[in-house]
């Protein structure tokens, strides 16, 4: 690999401030609160994706009662439709959605290799055939900055050049590490807004612990306000994903937010938390809502059963979201006999469920972070399993015990 680390360029300004409130004695668990441009974060934290500057079904209003203070919108997408004129002529994502809390935009890059099978990447960026007209374009680490520039999210991300982890080419794997690192290099050159936007860098590396633990010399050398570790979520075993971002966080400084991408199942997160993650985004529950499913403290339900027919309780008896509260406190009383009869045959079904599992979601968040601040970590990971899988150890997955055992934590203790 030709890079070295470079700390010889000058500090990069920051546009965040990352507070520190208490780490749990025995696992990496970290609970802090992350200073953005558009309010305050709490972390642990999910981050729900709105792909087109939109969360499926819900006003902002809505998302505001949730509690979100930071979403996620494509930059493909926006890229595309309005497209930067527009987004500069509006003054950015913000005002075009009327979204006055925190965004966080991805590079473009993985939308693109993902979504487009035609996409080849070559030093010079991810080269690819618009999907309007088919002409060909080029999305380099410069132009992906600059549209990240122009939608004006208050985190932004380095293009990366991401292979699936599950990918048997050793030599291509390496390779995209290395261009990962001098991508981030071009893209701190292009970044016209270090002092309202925060560049993250994405640690690259596949399953080699080697290739990510030299990615994170280099990565953290350049000294971006966070650090995310990415090409996770791509059908890896959980094991490996464990043992990747163990790695990865044991490397990383204490003092910066760490983003582990494309990551939203609760238990993958509670998981990773214990190995000292921070931020999570994952399409997964606001798409799920989409097909009638509920995410609650014992797993998934799928509400278009009929076995729901009849049922008059709350979606979840625990969740406080708009849904689930009773109408005197306020709430709509929703009852998953009502949501028998609506999911997936009227919009608002959807609607709906989007809104409790995204508040489902933060709440677990809220939770995970209070019990590090009273330093129980252990005993609330035992219980969120225990309620999962109905009391029944041997259910338990083999892969979160054992990444929690390599934190100190046994699952399967008396
Ligand atoms: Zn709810």
């Amino acid at each position: 690999m030709s890079t070295t680390a470079e700390p010889s360029r000058k500090p990069m300004p920051s546009a965040l401030t990352f507070a520190r409130h208490a780490k749990c004695s025995t696992t990496k668990a970290r609970a802090s609160t992350l200073h953005l441009p558009h309010g305050s974060v709490p972390l642990p934290i999910f981050m729900p994706v709105a792909t087109q500057a939109s969360l499926k079904g819900l006003t902002y209003d809505q998302l505001r009662q949730t509690g979100c203070m930071l979403c996620l919108n494509n930059t493909y997408h926006l890229g595309l439709k309005p497209g930067q004129a527009v987004l500069d002529a509006v003054g950015g994502a913000h005002k075009l959605q009327g979204w006055d809390r925190n965004l966080l935009t991805d590079s473009g890059g993985f939308q693109m290799v993902s979504l487009l099978k035609l996409a080849t990447v070559t030093e010079e960026g991810v080269r690819f055939l618009s999907p309007h007209d088919g002409t060909p374009m080029l999305l380099t680490p410069e132009h992906s900055i600059s549209l990240q520039n122009s939608i004006g999210s208050d985190i932004i991300m380095q293009l990366d050049d991401v292979i699936a982890t599950t990918s048997p080419d050793h030599a291509r794997i390496k390779e995209a590490m290395g261009r990962s690192v001098r991508w981030l290099d071009r893209c701190i050159d292009a970044h016209k807004n270090p002092e309202s936007q925060n560049l993250f860098c994405i640690i690259q590396g596949g399953l080699d612990l080697e290739l990510r633990r030299q990615c994170c010399a280099e990565m953290v050398a350049r000294d971006t306000p966070g650090i995310a570790i990415g090409g996770l979520s791509g059908g890896e075993a959980k094991e490996e994903f464990c043992k990747v971002v163990d790695t990865c966080t044991g490397l990383l400084p204490e003092e910066k937010p760490r983003y582990v991408m494309g990551v939203g199942y609760p238990e993958d997160m509670i998981v990773a938390i214990a190995l000292g993650a921070d931020m999570f985004d994952c399409v997964w529950p606001t798409r799920t809502a989409r097909f009638g499913n509920a995410i609650v403290s014992s797993g998934t339900l799928n509400l278009g059963h009929k076995t729901y027919a009849q049922d008059f309780g709350p979606i979840d008896e625990e969740c406080t979201c708009a849904c689930c509260r009773p109408t005197k406190q306020g709430g709509l009383g929703i009852t998953r006999a009502y949501m028998f009869h609506v999911t997936q045959k009227e919009t608002v079904g959807a609607h709906l469920l989007t809104i409790h599992n995204v508040h489902f979601m933060l709440s677990l968040m809220g939770a995970a972070r209070q019990a590090i601040l009273e330093d129980r970590y252990p005993s609330f990971v035992r219980d969120f399993f225990s309620k999962i899988y109905d009391g029944d150890k041997s259910k338990f997955p083999e892969w979160a015990v054992g990444a929690l055992r390599g934190v100190g934590v046994d699952l399967l203790a008396e």
